[in-house]
């Protein structure tokens, strides 16, 4: 630790949190994709590439509450995702990442799409970033506008030129002469539907215009990492890229299963990349789990400080590639307030599922969670595809985590706790005692 730490606490990394929007594990070149993504290969290339990285739900909000504020977004009663007509969004109790590093002398914007809550409290501004470009939620949802903290820049924002023109302001950001360290949470609209780009970036990749919108993608992350060479940042900035989720029409998930809205790997496996030249030695492979979760502690170490109630951890030493694993909880998957999986080290444990996919309309009655027959065991070293259920051979891992799923469990809000109960058929006065009891399987 010694160094590096001591380099921490005199100096304070910049920090570049890039966050595509719906794009899939096998999206990217460096994960195996045909869609040429040469900035994003040389960001994995000259630091690390971790390939087992999860987001923090399978669907937007939730995913971006657990990355700005380290915890099960389930927690913070934001489940699932929001819509313009909602009224509510992050809670001005919860510590964000802005909020922790503003307090460690950062200055702080976040560019792109926000969609944690689109009421003026719950917004960018409000929530511990100094400066605010992009738009509320989803671009996909309306009305759309476009923002520059609290002011329309326009009334329905032009799809076209968006990653374009985040970029620009993005850019600038970085630019603006200030002693203080900056941290930059970008998060593209891209490549979410409607896919749109600019007029260069039409029919480029030969690949649809799903390949052309991660090429624009790929760009913008060119222009930020040319920004920082050119201001003399390089040996002092963090960048981090990764996903909030998997595909959902288009893209792909490589071998995995599932995609967005479940919580089959597809759906929450996503690619992650980080570069601090000097810090992560180049042609890193973390082998270990990493999450959203792990973000804000990760961060705060780097910034000389702690994250206060994190269900993460700090995987800097991963990602440094110091350790090839850190001993960490369960990490559990949920869909909804609806605890479906969990990881423990290479099992994952599924334990129950909907009876349709994510946005298919539902049958009469509606989108139900189900509990499975059995649960299934899979091995994510051996079967990344979650095609073979082990489950009958490893009897006591199942036990295993299923006992400890049910007390992490007890530490959420009622309504989670209560939804495991139905979905489980487990009657109420068998949790008077204070634990949930264990299914026979
Ligand atoms: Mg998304």
């Amino acid at each position: 630790l010694g160094g590096i730490s001591g380099r921490a606490e005199t100096r304070a990394p910049n920090i570049v949190l890039i966050l595509a929007d719906d794009l899939g594990f096998g999206d990217l070149g460096c994960y195996g994709s045909k869609i040429p993504t040469p900035n994003l290969n040389r960001v994995a290339a000259e630091g690390a590439q971790f390939q087992h990285f999860y987001a923090g739900s399978p669907v937007c909000t939730p995913s971006r509450a657990a990355l700005l504020t380290g915890r099960y977004p389930e927690r913070c009663g934001l489940s699932r995702v929001l819509f313009p007509e909602d009224t509510v969004g992050l809670a001005s109790t919860e510590t964000t990442v802005p909020k922790m590093l503003k307090k460690q002398g950062y200055r702080t914007m976040c560019a792109g799409k926000w969609h944690l809550g689109s009421r003026p409290q719950f917004m960018p501004n409000a929530q511990g970033f100094d400066r605010f470009f992009g738009i509320p939620y989803s671009h996909d949802m309306w009305p759309l506008p476009l923002l520059s903290d609290g002011e329309v820049v326009e009334a329905n924002a032009k799809l076209d030129t968006l990653t374009q023109r985040y970029t620009e302001q993005a850019i600038d950001f970085i630019s603006a002469p200030a002693d203080a360290p900056f941290f930059l949470y970008f998060a593209h609209s891209a490549p979410h539907v409607p896919l749109a780009t600019s007029q260069r970036f039409r029919k480029k990749s030969k690949l649809g215009r799903y390949g052309d919108v991660v090429q624009e993608l790929d760009w913008s992350v060119g222009e930020v990492m040319r920004t920082i060479a050119e201001r003399g940042l390089d040996d002092n900035t963090l960048v981090i890229f990764t996903s909030d989720n998997g595909p959902w029409y288009q893209g792909n998930t490589g071998v995995l299963r599932g995609r967005k809205g479940e919580t089959y790997e597809g759906g929450v496996r996503v690619p992650c990349v980080a570069r601090f030249p000097g810090r992560i030695p180049a042609g890193t492979q973390p082998r270990g789990v990493g999450s959203f979760l792990d973000v804000m502690p990760t961060l705060a170490r780097l910034a000389g400080t702690t994250a206060p109630r994190s269900d993460g951890i700090d995987i800097w030493p991963l990602m440094a590639g110091e350790a090839s694993e850190i001993e960490r909880d369960l990490l559990l998957y949920f869909d909804g307030i609806n605890l479906q999986c969990a990881r423990m080290g290479r099992w994952k444990l599924h334990v129950s599922r909907y009876n349709s996919f994510a946005w298919a309309p539902g049958p009469p009655g509606g989108r139900m969670n189900l509990p499975l027959p059995l649960p299934e065991l899979y091995d994510l070293e051996s079967d990344p595809e979650e095609s073979s259920d082990v489950a009958e051979d490893n009897p006591e891992i199942v036990t295993q985590i299923r006992a400890r799923m049910e007390e992490m469990l007890l530490t959420f809000p009622e309504n989670v706790i209560t939804a495991w109960r139905d979905t489980m058929r487990i009657p109420v006065e068998a949790t008077e005692s204070g634990a949930l009891p264990v299914r026979k399987i």
